[in-house]
C-alpha cells in the first residue's frame, strides 16, 4: 500500500492554509515549539475520545501507537469488519487514494455501520464537519457505506452529582445532512492539497487572519519574521473554565 499523502490532521491545516501544509512536510524543522497548552490540549482531546469509547463498550481498539502501524492496522480493521468479529471498532483505519483517517469510534447499529467523532468541545464547528467531511468521503470510497456520521462533544448544560453519567455528559449529534453537500468540496480541496505537496517551493501566501484561525499556525516564528514582534498575532488559549471542566471529569473517569 502506498504511503498516505494526507490524514484528517493534514488535510485540516492544508484547509487552514496550503503554505502550513506544504512547510510541516517539506520543512517540519521550521516549525515552532509547542505551547505547553497546546500539549495539554491535545492530550486532553485524547483522553476524552477514550473516555467516550465507553459510550459503546465491548469494542476492539485497532488504534496504531506509531507510524510504523498503519498498513497492519487498516488491514486489521479490515479483517472485523469482514469477520463480523465486533460490531465496534475504536480508531478504525481507512485508506483511499492516499488519504488516511482513524476514526474515533464506528458502531454497527441495526445492521448499519455509523461513524462517530469525538472532540473536546461544548458545541460543533465549521472545522469538525469538514473533519468529519473528510472521513466521511475516506470511508465511503473505500467501500464501506456510513448510515450516518455523528460528532460526540461536550454538555455544557451537564451537573456532576456524585455519580458520572457519560450519557448525560456527553452529546452525538447526527452531522450527515451538513457532511454530504461537502463531499465535492472535499475532492476538489484535496486535489488541491495534494497539488501543493508537489510544489518545488512553499507557495506564496501572505501572513494574515488565517494564521491564528481556527487554529494558531506552528509556522508563525518563521511566516512573521520579518514583522515588528508587536504585529506578530496573539494566540489566546481561551476557554480555561471548560478545561478545568474536561480535567476534572478525566480525574473522576481514572479514580473509578
Ligand atoms: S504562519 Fe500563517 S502564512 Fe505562515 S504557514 Fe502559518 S498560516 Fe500560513
Amino acid at each position: 500500500m502506498e504511503k498516505h499523502l494526507l490524514s484528517k490532521s493534514t488535510f485540516i491545516r492544508g484547509s487552514q492554509c496550503l503554505k502550513s501544509l506544504y512547510l510541516n512536510k517539506k520543512r517540519p524543522f521550521l516549525r515552532d515549539r509547542l505551547a505547553p497548552e497546546q500539549l495539554a490540549k491535545f492530550r486532553r482531546g485524547t483522553k476524552l475520545g477514550v473516555v467516550a469509547q465507553n459510550l459503546f463498550p465491548g469494542g476492539v481498539d485497532v488504534r496504531p501507537r506509531s507510524y510504523h502501524q498503519y498498513a497492519k492496522k487498516l488491514l486489521e480493521t479490515q479483517e472485523v469488519i469482514t469477520s463480523g468479529s465486533h460490531d465496534v471498532i475504536y480508531e478504525a483505519g481507512f485508506q483511499y487514494d492516499r488519504l488516511l483517517v482513524f476514526l474515533d469510534i464506528l458502531n454497527k447499529e441495526r445492521g448499519n455501520w455509523v461513524g462517530y467523532e469525538v472532540k473536546s468541545a461544548l458545541k460543533i464547528s465549521d472545522t469538525f464537519l469538514l473533519d468529519a467531511a473528510f472521513q466521511y468521503y475516506v470511508i465511503t470510497n473505500t467501500g464501506l457505506a456510513l448510515k450516518d456520521f455523528q460528532i460526540i462533544y461536550i454538555n455544557k448544560a451537564y451537573k456532576f452529582d456524585g455519580t458520572l453519567k457519560l450519557e448525560e455528559l456527553f452529546i452525538k449529534e447526527s452531522v450527515l445532512d451538513r457532511i454530504l453537500p461537502l463531499q465535492e468540496f472535499i475532492k476538489e480541496k484535496v486535489e488541491e492539497e495534494k497539488a501543493t505537496l508537489l510544489l518545488e517551493k512553499s507557495p506564496l501566501i501572505d501572513p494574515g487572519d488565517q494564521c491564528t484561525n481556527p487554529y494558531p499556525c506552528d509556522f508563525i516564528g518563521h511566516c512573521w519574521k520579518k514583522l515588528p514582534k508587536e504585529q506578530w498575532p496573539e494566540i489566546s488559549y481561551s476557554g480555561e473554565e471548560f478545561y478545568h471542566f474536561v480535567d476534572d471529569v478525566l480525574k473522576l473517569v481514572s479514580e473509578k
